[in-house]
């Protein structure tokens, strides 16, 4: 019995495969052979998956070779797999920082290049609601990762009136 990823992106990684993606320790045999039957006697593990792939390295036919190859079918098929998909998928959130930045250096300008108490152009508030809608997406993405804490309500809303 190998390891079946069950993640983000599993159908759209699977597409294509005949039985999805099952990483496992592939016994070779002495003669050179795999045999997907659990045998004692063997000559030494490599890392293999159901649709085909099979790692390059050789591991000793041990616990700790047969560990070995299902870490490289994770690192070195899994991990990629889940990359590629992924990477037509996901916006990096410094993308999306970047955007925040370049909108709130923009803001910042235009505010400052005029009287206080002018009030912001169509265009600016709608700056604005762009920057709080990708930050609360920022925020709610953030919630179950480690790292700061969620800031409280009127954080970036108290600030949408005002000057930035
Ligand atoms: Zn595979």
């Amino acid at each position: 019995m190998g390891i079946v990823y069950c993640g983000p992106f599993t159908d759209a990684i699977n597409e294509g495969t005949r039985y999805g993606h099952e990483g496992y320790g592939v016994q070779v045999l002495h003669d050179g052979t795999e045999t997907r039957s659990w045998v004692r006697e063997f000559r030494e593990y490599r890392a293999g998956c159901d649709c085909g792939w099979r790692g390059r390295t050789v591991y000793p036919p041990t616990e700790a070779g047969e560990t070995a190859a299902q870490d490289e079918w994770d690192t070195e098929h899994l991990q990629v797999l889940i990359y590629k998909v992924a990477h037509g998928k996901v916006v990096p959130a410094t993308a999306l920082l970047g955007l925040i930045t370049g909108l709130r250096r923009e803001l910042s300008a235009a505010v400052a290049a005029r009287d206080f108490d002018e009030p912001l152009t169509e265009r600016e508030r709608g700056q604005c609601e762009v920057i709080e809608a990708i930050e609360r997406h920022l925020y709610d993405a953030a919630v179950d990762a480690p790292g700061p804490a969620r800031p409280t309500s009127g954080g970036t809303a108290a600030r949408s009136g005002g000057a930035w």
